[in-house]
């Protein structure tokens, strides 16, 4: 089967000072992401409703200068950020991650 294959990332760093991460991706796209724009768009069971759909998540709940603490791979498809603010339930598929870019190109 011919197509290409969906980026995936090639390297991802924690930036402390933002506090946020940069994701690098196999298409040479790269992705800055804040801490707080990943945490507030967590899709895990506690933060989103999984019949509803509804983010169940208080955004004033959430410290702004939320940091990733770790990062570990979910499987061969995500990963999973454990935050400072001590939620670890939450991964972010690749397509999802990227899908997030707030990059000029990615949000046009
Ligand atoms: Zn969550
Ligand atoms: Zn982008």
């Amino acid at each position: 089967m011919k197509g290409e294959a969906p980026p995936r990332p090639t390297a991802i760093a924690r930036l402390p000072a933002l506090p946020g991460l940069r994701v690098e991706w196999s298409d040479g796209h790269e992705s800055v992401f804040t801490g707080r724009t990943l945490r507030l768009h967590c899709a895990c069971a506690r933060c989103v409703n999984e019949w509803s759909g509804e983010n169940m998540l208080d955004e004033a709940s959430i410290p702004g200068e939320v940091a990733a603490e770790a990062i570990e791979l979910a499987g061969l498809y995500g990963i999973r950020i454990r935050w400072s603010d001590g939620h670890d339930t939450g991964i972010y598929t690749y397509d999802r991650l990227r899908a997030l870019c707030p990059c000029d190109e990615c949000t046009k």
